[in-house]
């Protein structure tokens, strides 16, 4: 604990990223385990080796100066669950191999389905009175969720009928490539570059789904004799936060009747920020999707992995990963209770919703919801010097927590300006590409993501001053 302690208070003054070269750590280690070990009373030097050899050389995620990519946060209530789950050690693949293990994550996603204003429909208290079977679970990450929502849609659609040879998947372009990768996983795509069975979709102005697009290529499909299986829209898509509009895809998903393809959403980085009322409209026809995920571990305090995935149909879920040899009968399974092993590609599960349990009781909706507008009010100070800052252009709008701008002039001067920030290490951003404007050229913007548990007004500051020395150093045209 005290080399916890440690480490948390030394990250102000740590650099965020280091400049490595590859092999340096490898350099530092046997080419073989140690025959003879060093023996627990040797645990104290070892740390302090581990502390020189590899924490040295992270990137330090959890540094109040990290605006790259989406954050991810923890906090102390969060480690010492995590701590309490190394401890105790249970596998929870069935309810009856640790009882607690199952329900508390049970109940957990029921309160964080009213902690993020889902419908009654994705619970699993109260969506049989709503003629649903909802429920959901914690998976490791957005990407294991989509694979999860991939096989259970396909569940659905052959057990309507359809041909599992011809079912066919729709995404955005601005959609996280994990919506790929799953099709990978789930033989729907040979490699990254395969459409037949999976049509990006051309985003629209604002980089949304177009309903329109997704009409077309679905009825499309459906003339060619393929079967519309599986729609994912995004809520805060990776490059510049942008919203899929949940209610027009569902409308074209309803005008496709009884076949009607399932609708996964991926809402991994900006759900958390529906913690808020006032952010909520985002998830506006959520309510009509089939399954949803949220990941607290990028924005809501709870250390990685953490991700929530709820589906409104749970027993399309399980029947598709459900098998049960006879080492795994058990008469509480057959009796119907909720067993996880059935709900994720891994047999074997940790008590992982007890570090969120530990995050909502510890800080309540209340300090749930601070934690998330005082991030969204640094991001707007930021936003606001980029507006009055001649040399960049914001684009689009800001996200919640996230800004996504350009350096005026010559087009690999954003990309250079991020390099140029990165390397000094007193701060990290990310840059991304996305089609810009109405020739959609691919242009690189650079994105600041403010999201880490002890980020300050002065970090927004810190900041600031490393992108205008970057900016001078390269030179941006004003
Ligand atoms: N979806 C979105 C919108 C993301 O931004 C990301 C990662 O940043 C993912 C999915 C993948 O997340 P994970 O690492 O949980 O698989």
């Amino acid at each position: 604990m005290a080399w916890a302690r440690g480490y948390l208070r030394s990250l102000d003054d740590r650099e965020v990223c280091g400049q490595f070269e590859w092999g340096e750590v490898l350099g530092q280690m046997e080419d073989g385990p140690p025959v003879h070990g060093l023996g627990i009373e040797a645990i104290e030097g070892l740390i302090g080796e581990a502390d020189e050899v590899f924490i040295d050389r992270l990137v330090h995620w959890n540094s109040p100066r990290f605006f790259a990519y989406f954050p991810c946060s923890n906090s102390v209530p969060a480690i010492l669950g995590e701590l309490i789950s190394s401890v105790v050690n249970v596998n929870g693949m069935l309810w009856s191999t640790s009882p607690a293990c199952t329900e508390l994550e049970v109940r957990v996603m029921d309160w964080c389905a009213d902690l993020f204003g889902l419908d009654d429909g994705f619970r699993f208290d109260r969506s049989e009175k709503v003629g649903g079977r909802g429920g959901g679970c914690i998976q490791g990450t957005a990407s294991e969720a989509l694979v999860a929502a991939m096989v259970a849609a396909r569940r659905r659609c052959t057990k309507r009928g359809a041909d599992r040879s011809k079912v066919t998947v729709y995404t955005s372009d601005q959609a996280h490539s994990s919506v790929i990768k799953a099709a990978m996983v789930c033989g729907l795509a040979d490699d990254a570059e395969d459409r037949s069975r999976v049509r990006v979709l051309e985003s629209d102005h604002a980089l949304r789904m177009d309903p329109a697009e997704l009409e077309r290529a679905v009825r499309e499909d459906i003339e060619a004799g393929l079967v519309p299986m599986m729609v994912v829209a995004t809520v805060g898509t990776t490059s510049t936060g942008a919203v899929d509009p949940l209610g027009d895809i569902a409308d074209v998903i309803d005008r496709l009747g009884d076949d009607r393809p399932w609708c996964h959403v991926d809402a991994a980085w900006a759900g958390a920020a529906s913690v808020c009322p006032e952010f909520r409209t985002m998830l506006d026809g959520a309510e009509r999707a089939d399954s949803l995920c949220i990941n607290p571990h990028k924005w809501l305090l709870t250390n990685f992995d953490c991700d929530l995935f709820w589906v409104r149909d749970r027993d399309a879920l399980t029947e598709s990963m459900s098998i049960t040899p006879a080492y795994l009968r058990d008469p509480a399974s057959d009796a119907g209770v909720v067993d996880y092993r059935d709900w994720h590609v891994a047999l074997g599960r940790r008590l992982r919703a007890l570090k969120l349990w530990m995050v909502i009781r510890c800080f309540g909706v209340d300090g749930l919801r601070a934690h998330i507008r005082s991030h969204v009010e640094l991001a707007e100070v930021f936003e606001r010097w980029v507006i009055q800052e001649p040399r960049v252009e914001v684009v689009g709008d800001r996200m919640l927590g996230l800004v996504c701008f350009v350096v005026n002039g010559e087009s690999d001067l954003t990309k250079r300006l991020v390099e140029e920030v990165n390397r000094r290490g007193r701060v990290m951003i990310t840059h991304s590409m996305v089609p810009i404007g109405d020739e959609r050229e691919s242009r690189s913007i650079a994105r600041v993501s403010v999201g880490t548990p002890g980020v300050r007004r002065e970090d927004i500051e810190t900041l600031i001053e490393e992108i205008g020395r970057g900016l001078d150093r390269i030179g941006g045209a004003i």
